[in-house]
């Protein structure tokens, strides 16, 4: 025996949307059937039941009833699900056999538009991608809640793109078969999306060639329209809100690599992976949503062109300026709505009364945000005022349409204002006046019965209807009342008059709640003329938001407005991390000077664990950060040169996910920054080598020293903990020693975070060791040790490697009664020292410390001859 037909139907149908659940619609409700059904009933902690289905077994099946449908389908699609909707499309009472069902719509993670699912501050994009020949990629990524779609071409390597993907808010990405599986693994289990295939069509839909005008020539045209293709075949229509394709060149903007992107904390933090700590949740003042998304959008491509950097600091400069100017344009800003946004929604044709009623209300606000802009005292802000064109007829159009207090819903009527249409007007008046009529009629029974009580009331069963009550019930004329319903101490009864005035009354009613639905919905249309217009005041609206949350954060914070330099010339006079600054309660920060040009291009930095060494190095990343985007910068005075790239190594961020380990991921890091920096990048590398052994790491580091000089120019900023490598100034021309100072006061250190000239003479380790609290007999014996090491090493004439001729002294240290294992002594007393040297104790648990101390008293032991 075979299944039922509509099981049959049921598998048919699945058959195309094998990775989405299947909501069948059956009813009221929508139902899953097989293992969709075991699936979701656990991801949405529904029962599992089981149908008869034709064969002998009965089937998995679950559901949910359509009309709440909504929250468990959000639900779904934040686990990063999809769900396609089969909706039942004829009439289940004329129906021959099976009802007739197809899938409406597929809802997945990258293409939802629905409040509800998306997040009002962040984009919500859906991305595809492609490899286009050898190491080279084809990229691209739309957000169908706003319209916009891009796409660009990646070189150099699989690492670029997901740099591309890494902390921008895509969901899902459609693939082809052309990625190998670790790539695909990379998307799903690093990156966390969604990962779809291509629809399978043989025709791109005509509704969207217009949108492919700007890659027609280009080698992105087969992306582009595999993204496109992917959207139409999940929403089933083509929308009149997406965009033509922005093609990006990513040579015209900073390169920060996934790992700067992270390491900096440019748009989230590292500890907790959200907006605050990071440098997006300082510089962010902006009042609208689209401003939100759009401050995060440049954040994330800092711009290299010195021109278009000036212009968006004049701008800056110009708010910076005009105090109560800018507040004017602020307060105007906060009864924008989010236009972006709307124009989806306009063209997926589910705007409510209220949405239009916001539409007016910020269209109402843009004469006074252009006059607002005019007024400056700055030519750079008034072409952006030229920019900003108001849209009359819209607002004409709306101003006369819709009421001022439209209920959500667009069933009921009460949209749409007295005086739009004549015929709506008509039906009004006579539903209206029904009502007068009726209190009337209520008045004239109560004076012809006698009865006080009396009231004529409405349900939805009986329509109008009087009500007496039992006391009064001798009262009524009987040849006229007909009774309809009887109540606990009341009874319910009609008139012939009151039923003719009840069907004129409600036949307006209807006629006007209908006629009022059509009216709006083709206003909707009418709206939709409007899509292109409203885009480009989104779009212009957002940079001035933008713009002005830079002036704002500027004034707050006292930043400067940066100096560029075509030489190279990088020079800050105090200045400070922006993030830490905020962050800081009670101290307050202590600013630092940079300076760095093409001669000296390099920076070595020592200091001991805590006073400041990677503070620093950020600090000066985020300020070139902040002035390429066209902010001011956290300094008193501030000349920079233009950088190209930034590259990273810093902190001990293993990369869980991946499971690759801290030295490898250091050893990746610093290699993406070998292999593509160029003499305008920045390098930072913080405590490089320090994920292996003693010799290895400082082995490694030098040579990347090296490297880095001879071969790349880069500016670039060293921190190390190898006290060793101070000396390389003699040899690295480019190289200048700086260190962190920090004091000893009563055998404690004291940090004064402040930047000077040369080597560090100290690395302080066990005072913060002592700092820790570490048992006080440890910390003495280590300073014994310590003490006796570097009197020794002071002996020595190069320090990088001790010669064999100490190993008698060496051995001293402990005791008369060692006794050499092998020749290699010397070396692993060294390097027992070392290890204590490079234990970072504030970082560590008290097990750990335990794990450590085991450790180095297991060498110590081996080294005595004892195990
Ligand atoms: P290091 O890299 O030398 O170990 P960090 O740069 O991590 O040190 O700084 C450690 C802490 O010291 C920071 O979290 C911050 O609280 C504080 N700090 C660093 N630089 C400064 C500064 N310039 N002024 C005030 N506090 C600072
Ligand atoms: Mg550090």
């Amino acid at each position: 025996m075979g299944y039922t037909p509509m099981i049959e139907q049921y598998l048919k149908i699945k058959a195309e949307y094998k990775d989405s659940f299947l909501f069948f619609r059956l009813g009221d409700f929508y139902e899953m059937f097989f293992e969709d059904a075991v699936k979701a009933a656990q991801e949405l902690e529904i029962t599992l039941t089981k149908k008869n289905a034709g064969k002998d077994e009965k089937i998995p099946m679950c559901g949910v009833p359509h009309h709440s449908a909504e929250n468990y389908i959000k639900v779904l699609i934040e686990k990063g699900y999809k769900v396609a909707i089969c909706e039942q499309v004829e009439d289940p009472k004329t129906a021959k056999g099976v009802v007739k069902r197809e899938v409406v719509q597929v809802i997945t993670p990258g293409t939802v538009i629905e409040g509800a699912m998306l997040k009002e501050q962040e984009n919500n994009y859906l991305a595809a991608v492609t490899l286009l020949e050898d190491s080279l990629y084809g990229f691209s990524y739309a957000d169908m809640s706003t319209g916009e779609i891009f796409a660009m071409e990646i070189e150099n390597s699989w690492q670029a793109v997901l740099s591309e993907v890494y902390n921008r808010p895509i969901r899902e990405i459609v693939i082809d078969e052309n990625l190998s599986d670790s790539e695909i693994n990379d998307l799903k289990i690093r990156m966390q999306l969604t990962v779809s295939l291509p629809a399978e069509y043989s025709k791109f839909p005509e509704d969207m060639n217009h949108l492919l005008d700007n890659v027609n020539q280009s080698h992105l045209l087969p992306i582009c329209q595999q993204l496109l293709m992917y959207l139409f075949h999940t929403q089933k229509r083509a929308f009149n809100h997406l965009k033509k394709v922005q093609v990006i060149q990513l040579k015209q903007y900073m390169n920060l690599d996934m790992y700067s992107k992270r390491n900096l904390e440019i748009t989230h933090s590292m500890m907790r992976n959200e907006k605050f700590g990071s440098l997006l949740w300082v510089l962010d003042k902006t009042i609208t949503a689209m401003g939100a998304r759009k401050m995060k959008k440049w954040l994330e491509r800092p711009l290299l062109r010195r021109d278009h950097i000036e212009n968006r600091l004049e701008i800056v400069t110009g708010f910076y300026n005009q105090f109560m100017e800018r507040e004017n344009i602020r307060e105007s800003l906060r009864l924008v709505y989010d236009l972006e946004r709307l124009c989806g929604r306009v063209s997926f044709g589910n705007v409510n009364g209220r949405d239009l009623l916001q539409l007016k209300k910020s269209l109402q606000q843009i004469p006074q945000i252009k006059e607002g802009l005019e007024i400056f005292d700055n030519t750079a802000i008034h072409q952006l005022a030229q920019r900003v064109i108001v849209i009359p007829d819209l607002l004409e159009l709306l101003e006369s349409s819709i009421a001022e207090n439209p209920p959500i819903s667009i069933n009921e009527g009460n949209l749409l204002k007295d005086g739009y249409n004549q015929s709506l007007d008509q039906y009004r008046h006579i539903s209206r006046n029904g009502k007068s009529w009726i209190a009337e009629l209520e008045q004239k029974e109560k004076e012809q019965t006698g009865i006080k009580s009396l009231k004529i009331g409405f349900n939805k069963v009986f329509g109008y209807y009087i009500e007496v009550t039992r006391a009064n019930l001798h009262l009524i004329p009987t040849d006229r009342y007909e009774r309809k319903q009887t109540l606990a101490n009341a009874e319910r009864y009609i008139t012939n008059e009151l039923k003719e005035k009840e069907e004129l009354i409600l036949e307006a009613e209807e006629k006007s709640v209908g006629l009022e639905y059509e009216l709006f919905v083709a206003l909707r249309e009418e709206i939709k003329n409007f899509i292109p217009q409203l885009q480009n005041l989104a779009d212009i609206l957002s940079e001035i938001d933008v713009l002005q949350s830079f002036a704002t954060v500027s004034e707050e914070n006292n930043y400067v407005r940066p100096n560029f330099s075509s030489d190279g010339q990088t020079v800050l006079k105090e200045s400070r991390h922006p993030v830490i600054e905020k962050v800081m309660s009670g101290d307050t920060f202590v600013p630092n000077d940079v300076a760095l040009d093409n001669q000296q291009f390099m920076l070595l930095i020592t200091g001991p664990n805590m006073s400041g060494k990677s503070t620093y190095m950020r600090q000066l990343a985020l300020t070139i950060v902040m002035a390429q985007v066209g902010c001011f910068v956290p300094a008193k005075e501030a000349t920079l040169a233009i950088f190209d790239q930034i590259f990273t190594r810093i902190g001990a961020a293993d990369d869980l996910v991946s499971g690759q380990s801290t030295f490898m991921v250091e050893m990746l890091e610093a290699n993406n920054a070998l292999q593509n920096a160029t003499s305008n990048s920045l390098i930072l590398l913080d405590e490089i080598g320090r994920g292996t052994s003693t010799y290895d790491g400082m082995a490694l580091a030098q040579a990347i020293m090296e490297y880095i000089h001879h071969q790349i120019h880069a500016k670039t900023l060293f921190s190390t903990h190898y006290h060793e490598l101070t000396t390389l100034d003699q040899e690295l021309h480019g190289m200048k020693n700086i260190h962190v100072k920090a004091e000893e006061v009563d055998g404690k250190v004291v940090f004064l975070h402040q930047i000077r000239e040369g080597a560090a003479d100290e690395s302080y380790g066990i005072h913060v060791a002592q700092l820790a609290g570490l048992p006080s007999h440890l910390i003495s014996r280590a300073k014994i040790i310590l003490d006796e090491f570097e009197l020794k090493s002071k002996e020595v004439s190069n320090t990088n490697e001790l010669p064999s001729n100490c190993k008698e002294e060496q051995i001293s240290f402990f005791s008369e009664e060692i006794e050499p294992k092998n020749k290699q002594t010397p070396k692993q007393l060294n390097e027992l020292v070392e290890l204590l040297y490079s234990m970072n104790v504030l970082d560590m648990t008290p097990m750990e410390a335990m794990n450590h101390l085991y450790t180095l008293q297991k060498k110590a032991k081996g080294l005595k001859g004892r195990s």
